[in-house]
């Protein structure tokens, strides 16, 4: 007789095996077929371990929603400002693009370039200030993501469906992403250094993120009362600092952010023949500053360029390139020369 423990852990085995078989039948179809043809009607399950043991994740059920619903705000006249609607697309780039694109992704992913640790740290704190995870995590997910592309154990392929790519992998605990064995085995150059320990312990990262709302809140209030003179002034620009500078800042930077994962996956233009349905998005290269150029990532991923054509605007690697010539990062890598170019086919 065997035990519940035994049961669902055979359950699990079987459930991995027939991912593998599973796998195993795309890839014969890709060897067969070209993949932007295969995937017009392609369909996976989610990941094989996300099932009836996974936890919801709640803090994303509840939290997700409710920073949307702070929207509603923003039409009342004591919050709407152009000025927080222009700061969107620079906050965007300043905390986003350097700290996810270039930090989180191109540096400690993909190990992109090279740059002293304080920078690299810095860089990394930046990322936490987006609310998406710790540093260790992102790159357990990522790496996971590249590794497995479209295919069954991706976390997070629209594959499965938009919704699930986009967000919906968020909230049920996969344990391909969160077991020990996974940030050891995805993420142990990152957690060698303490650090990044330290930012997973106690929720330390999303305490970074609390710290720098309060910043923005006590920034708004003293610039408030300096320039009105009033408490009430204060107060309002404080609010105004916290929602634009901050809440409504972060909704923009998870959608443009996920984008990548579920938009840049199914639509767009391929340059190269990757073996996924990674798609150049010109929508979410505008939004994300050039991590949208996903297909030429796929195809290079060490890259710290995502931009392959003179006219794939790339920021984040303009920045790079700036810090490189200031002498702040070195060893920035390129476009490999002979990757193969992909025939033209419709997108
Ligand atoms: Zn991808
Ligand atoms: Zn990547």
């Amino acid at each position: 007789m065997l035990s519940i423990q035994q049961q669902s852990q055979r359950q699990t085995d079987d459930r991995l095996e027939a991912n593998e078989r599973s796998y195993d039948d795309t890839r014969i179809a890709l060897d067969q077929h070209s993949y932007a043809t295969i995937t017009r009607s392609w369909r996976l399950p989610r990941p094989p371990l996300v099932d009836e043991q996974s936890r919801f994740i709640w803090p994303y059920i509840v939290g997700v929603p409710l920073f949307h619903l702070a929207i509603l705000a923003a039409y009342l006249p004591y919050v709407f400002s152009w000025w927080g609607i222009a700061w969107l697309p620079i906050g965007n780039l300043l905390f986003c693009s350097l700290g996810i694109g270039a930090g989180y992704h191109r540096l400690l992913t993909h190990r992109g370039f090279k740059c002293p640790l304080w920078f690299e740290h810095f860089l990394a704190l930046l990322g936490a200030c987006n609310l998406q995870e710790s540093p260790a995590r992102w790159v357990v997910v990522h790496r996971l993501h590249h590794q497995h592309s479209d295919h069954e154990p991706d976390p997070h392929t629209p594959l499965v469906s938009w919704f699930w790519g986009h967000v919906g992998w968020l909230f049920i605990e996969n344990r391909g992403t969160t077991s020990a064995e996974s940030y050891h085995k995805y993420a142990g150059d990152i957690l060698s250094d303490p650090f990044y320990m330290r930012l997973e312990r106690n929720l330390n990262y999303f305490w970074v993120y609390v710290v720098q709302a309060a910043l923005f809140l006590t920034a708004g209030l003293i610039a408030g009362v300096f320039l009105t003179g009033t408490a009430a002034g204060g107060l309002q620009l404080g609010v105004r600092f916290l929602l634009w500078g901050v809440i409504y800042r972060t909704i923009f930077t998870w959608h443009v952010t996920w984008g990548v994962n579920s938009a840049a996956h199914l639509w767009g233009y391929r340059n190269y023949d990757t073996r996924e349905n990674s798609r150049n998005n010109w929508l979410i290269a505008l939004g994300t500053n050039g991590e949208g150029w996903h297909n030429n990532h796929h195809a290079d991923p060490r890259s710290a360029a995502h931009g392959h054509r003179w006219w794939e605007l790339d920021v984040t690697y303009a920045m790079i390139c700036l810090w490189e010539r200031l002498g702040l990062v070195w060893d920035v890598v390129r476009p490999t020369e002979s990757l193969p170019k992909r025939r033209k086919t419709s997108p």
